[in-house]
């Protein structure tokens, strides 16, 4: 890298706030470690955040965090990954129609009927 450019990439990152600079780091970070890793999703930081991997090609992905994972919303992924989409542990509606049948029948929706207990 000549002087110049050193210079002018001195000059941008001293420029950056707290959170740009630490946003700067965490895509260099993934990056990275993420051409490395091409087939996982996400990866964790030094910071223990999770950013997402810019050279993951595999279907949508949820964020590792994130639970319940409805296998609606990440069908592709659920059969990319082999997992079973009973032991999601999702409660929407379109992944468990037999507890909300069951919740729509214990709680009256007639609007004359008051089920408030109090
Ligand atoms: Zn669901």
């Amino acid at each position: 890298m000549d002087y110049q450019a050193e210079r002018e990439e001195s000059l941008y990152n001293e420029s950056l706030n707290q959170g740009e600079h630490f946003a700067q780091q965490c895509r260099q970070f993934g990056n990275h470690e993420g051409a490395q890793q091409p087939e996982r999703a996400w990866l964790t930081t030094n910071y223990d955040t999770q950013v997402p991997n810019p050279h993951y090609k595999g279907a949508k992905a949820p964020h590792p965090e994130e639970y319940p994972v409805c296998p609606v919303d990440y069908a592709e992924y659920f059969k990319q990954e082999g997992w079973d989409t009973k032991d999601s542990g999702c409660e929407c509606k379109e992944c468990d129609p037999v507890g909300w049948a069951q919740a729509d029948a214990e709680y009256s929706t007639d609007p004359d009927v008051d089920d408030c207990p109090f």
